[in-house]
């Protein structure tokens, strides 16, 4: 049976702690098999930039849709590998948040558990998350733009944008862009885990890449609870069974001590 939709607030002030109903508790410490699904904004807490901050800030004469193509690059390698760099130079000077060790936490609490993201940013290994698969890839990982082979060594510091040793053509972070498949095995794992899990936490994502964004609706079609931690609504806040309106850094942290501790 299908538990109606529940929606509560939260907000950083730990003095307005977030009431979470009982049956999501329950439902989640029963659970054999807990998924979760997360989006830019877990790590907006450790001050990367979501997309949407990413449109006002300082990249605003480009919209990263522009620049996250497979025709952006070959108009302008340079200017995308530019913003990779500067991307991977942010991810690398800040720390995981208390939202991602949260899901650390979880994923030890649970007989069975995969945390599916779509960040980048390797924020949630670096928490200590193991169970995971990237479906965006990982910008600290550069591969071939023709062969598609990750490589190793390649120097941070030069100019140019760096060539391949094999083949001579540019090196490109190994991040799915626009129009680009995901890696084949990630999204089965992803769609296996929608399909066969309990609970699907759905935290800090828009909700609007697909196929990611598809995700919840298959652990619904198959019996799943689907649970929206954001602070704002996004296009799957009227279709999630609760909504905990709030930051991950402190409505995770939150729904794993209370579904645990007394
Ligand atoms: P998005 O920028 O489209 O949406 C971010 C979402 O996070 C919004 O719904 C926002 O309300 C929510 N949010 C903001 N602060 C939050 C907080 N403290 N706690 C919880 N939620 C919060 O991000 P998306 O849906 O992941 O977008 C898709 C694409 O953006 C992905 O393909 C991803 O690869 C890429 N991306 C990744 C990173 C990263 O790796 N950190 C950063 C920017 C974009």
């Amino acid at each position: 049976m299908r538990l109606r939709a529940f929606s509560a607030r939260c907000s950083m002030n730990p003095a307005s702690v977030i009431a979470i109903p009982s049956e999501l508790l329950r439902a989640l410490r029963r659970a054999r098999f807990v998924a979760v699904l997360t989006g830019a904004g877990i790590s907006a807490e450790s001050g990367v930039a979501t997309f949407r901050d990413a449109q006002t800030g300082l990249w605003t004469r480009f919209d990263p849709r522009e620049l996250a193509t497979p025709s952006a690059f070959a108009r302008n390698p340079k200017r995308v590998w530019d913003w990779y760099a500067w991307r991977r130079e942010r991810v690398a000077s800040v720390e995981p948040n208390a939202g991602h060790r949260a899901l650390v936490e979880l994923e030890r609490r649970v007989p069975e558990f995969l945390l599916i993201t779509q960040n980048v940013d390797g924020l949630h290994q670096r928490a200590g998350s193991r169970k995971l698969v990237e479906l965006h890839g990982n910008i600290a990982r550069v591969k071939c733009s023709r062969e598609g082979t990750i490589v190793e060594n390649w120097s941070a510091e030069a100019s140019e944008v760096p060539r391949c040793a094999n083949c001579g053509a540019f090196l490109r972070p190994d991040v799915v862009w626009f129009e680009e498949l995901l890696p084949e095995h990630a999204l089965a794992a992803a769609e296996d885990a929608a399909r066969r899990c309990e609970v699907l936490l759905v935290i800090g994502t828009s909700a609007e890449v697909y196929p990611a964004a598809g995700l919840p609706t298959l652990a619904q079609e198959h019996g799943g609870l689907v649970v929206e931690v954001n602070p704002n609504e996004t296009p799957l806040s009227a279709r999630a069974d609760y909504v905990l309106r709030g930051a991950s850094g402190a409505a995770l942290p939150r729904l794993v001590s209370a579904s645990w501790m007394p």
